[in-house]
């Protein structure tokens, strides 16, 4: 089903995977479990035989979900909830959902109450990663998810079905990290609408399959240097709809790095395979990066900022916000603050899920580069 796409197909299902998932459903009969962002540990879902799918929200309208969560509500979490009371809920036979905000943690019970047929288990993250304590909750958690699942399917996941998972989930993450590295350094050999559909779809679909398409997309690329692209770093926790990167691509800016739950911050969950699994899963949840919802402290997101974009020689931080994300606003005025105080430049590039133009987003985009020329640029 997706061991042979090329860069088209892919842009073309991370737009809407669910048709496919269908259909890999039906001809695997295996069952498809949903996760929200971020930091549910895939690999132990997946070694059950079970495909874990990260539920990044819909294009479609919003019908049932304002009457459960108000207009002013986070619009990914309002987009989430759509998708599966209206469009896909029945292709799922459960969920994980974490804890990281208000939102979500209200958002667990809605889905449960909404829900009640279907396996509905929560995956709490702590949100104040930098306690001592946090690693212990992160492994008993984990350990948590491996016994409510094996009760729900009846099965076991032994240490070596975990670390087989772990493997597949690695190999995906390398690859996607080698195709990142060639995206950087020659933007004319892929768009970033290519590369940021490859990193979306990774998370949708059974890797197993998925990353024989990326190692052969990977080895048929001929390096393109392009010409006139602005470099930036793309800082936030998503960045949808995808013709947000069509703007980015009409710009010419190439995104070298980010701070995305669906971009690096998936990237740097390799784990280890040299020992226990479920350390190794707890350990690498603390080697990635800042994530608003679950830690305290916005000077690490300024200064993981500064970082990225000081290592990556970047031109400009754009900020992606979701619109009524209440861990964003909070905080966005002392980032951008600190941000703009360093003399980096900064645009903030607001994104709501339902939304049907973007010419507004091109508009702003274009002024804010255009005032750089003669400056940074
Ligand atoms: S962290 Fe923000 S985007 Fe994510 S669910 Fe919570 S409010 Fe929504």
């Amino acid at each position: 089903m997706w061991e042979s796409l090329n860069l088209k197909d892919v842009v073309a299902l991370a737009r809407d995977p669910y048709p496919s998932i269908r259909q890999w459903a039906r001809d695997t009969g295996k069952k498809v479990v949903g996760s929200t962002i971020a930091d549910v540990p895939e690999e132990v879902i997946y070694a059950f035989d079970l495909l874990p799918v990260t539920i990044l929200g819909t294009h479609k309208p919003l019908k049932k979900a304002p009457s459960h969560l108000p207009d002013n509500a986070c619009s990914l979490a309002r987009s989430n909830l759509e998708l599966a009371l209206s469009y896909e809920g029945d292709l799922f036979s459960g969920f994980v959902l974490p804890q990281v905000c208000d939102t979500t943690q209200h958002l667990s019970d809605i889905w449960r109450i909404n829900f009640p047929g279907k396996y509905v288990e929560s995956f709490l993250a702590p949100r104040q990663a930098d306690r001592p304590s946090a690693r212990y909750w992160v492994k008993e958690e984990i350990e948590r998810l491996i016994s409510s699942l094996g009760k729900w399917t009846g099965k076991t996941a032994s240490n070596e079905a975990l670390n087989a998972s772990i493997a597949i989930h690695n190999e995906n993450k390398r690859l996607l990290d080698e195709l990142y590295e060639i995206k950087r350094n020659f933007p004319g050999t892929l768009t970033n609408k290519q590369f940021f559909a490859m990193m979306k779809l990774s998370m949708q679909v059974d890797k197993a399959e998925f990353n024989k398409s990326l190692k052969t997309i990977k080895d048929g690329l001929k390096a393109k240097k392009g010409k006139g692209y602005t470099d930036v770093i793309l800082v936030g926790i998503t960045c949808d709809p995808p013709e947000i990167f069509d703007i980015f691509d009409e710009l010419k800016l190439n995104i070298v790095g980010d701070t995305l739950v669906d971009g690096t911050r998936y990237l740097e969950g390799i784990a280890s395979l040299n020992g226990n699994p479920v350390d190794a899963l707890a350990d690498r949840h603390f080697k990635r990066g800042f994530f608003s919802p679950i830690h305290d402290d916005v000077f690490k997101n300024f200064e993981e900022t500064r970082k990225l974009y000081k290592e990556k020689k970047a031109k400009a931080v754009i900020f992606v916000h979701i619109e009524f994300c209440e861990s964003q606003e909070y905080d966005l005025p002392d980032l951008k603050a600190m941000i703009k105080n360093e003399g980096i430049p900064i645009h903030v590039l607001d994104t709501e899920y339902q939304t049907t133009s973007l010419s507004g987003v091109l508009t702003r985009a274009q002024a804010f580069f255009e005032s750089l020329k003669g400056g940074s640029l």
